[in-house]
């Protein structure tokens, strides 16, 4: 579609970053372009309203910035999911994960309810590691995912298949598959 081709053309390839042999894929054009940004924008928030969200998720960093105007968008909440040690509140902690070693994230476990479904957004699924453990913060927290919105899949990474069982059926939406 439209929507699609101009999306895909304000992302810019970046070789050998952030290590040598990834091809990093860099949405820096996308969010410079108004009309680019509003239409990815307008494309999550319509995830958003057809998977029933109440809140929306945002995975630091480029997360936070795709999911807050997903959330004003679609009039609902935004709840920032972060690295460990950045929020200052009650957190619950989940660990996953990388190629060399782990890491752990953190969700305020106040800014959910028991009957919240949530809309987990993210620039990029990759390994799905990040996605997995935000999704079972959630659960953990009392509430439902409704959904995972990324504007780009990389398929070649198997991320579709190690989230399939902690999404319930929950769809997992990718605005471009790579
Ligand atoms: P995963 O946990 O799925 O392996 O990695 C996903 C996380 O890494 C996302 O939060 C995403 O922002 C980041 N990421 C991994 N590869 C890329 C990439 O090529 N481009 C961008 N923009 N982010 C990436």
């Amino acid at each position: 579609t439209d929507t699609t081709s101009l999306l895909l053309s304000r992302i810019r390839d970046v070789a050998d970053y952030p290590e040598p042999g990834v091809m990093f894929k860099d949405i820096t054009p996308l969010l410079a372009d108004p009309a680019a940004f509003m239409a990815l924008t307008e494309a999550l928030a319509g995830i958003a309203a057809d998977t029933g969200a109440t809140k929306v998720v945002g995975l630091e960093a480029r997360g936070f910035i795709l999911g807050a105007p997903v959330a004003v968008r679609a009039g609902l909440g935004f709840i920032p999911v972060r690295k460990a040690g950045k929020l200052p509140g009650a957190t619950l902690r989940q660990a996953y994960d990388l190629e060399y070693g782990s890491a752990e994230i953190e969700l305020h476990a106040e800014d959910l309810t028991t009957g919240d479904r949530v809309l987990i957004v993210d620039d990029v699924l990759a390994t799905g590691g990040t996605a997995e453990a935000a999704a079972q913060l959630i659960q953990r927290a009392g509430a439902e995912v409704s959904g995972i919105a990324v504007l780009m899949e990389l398929g070649f990474l198997g991320g579709r298949a190690r989230l399939t069982p902690s999404l319930d059926g929950a769809p997992l939406t990718a605005l471009l598959q790579l």
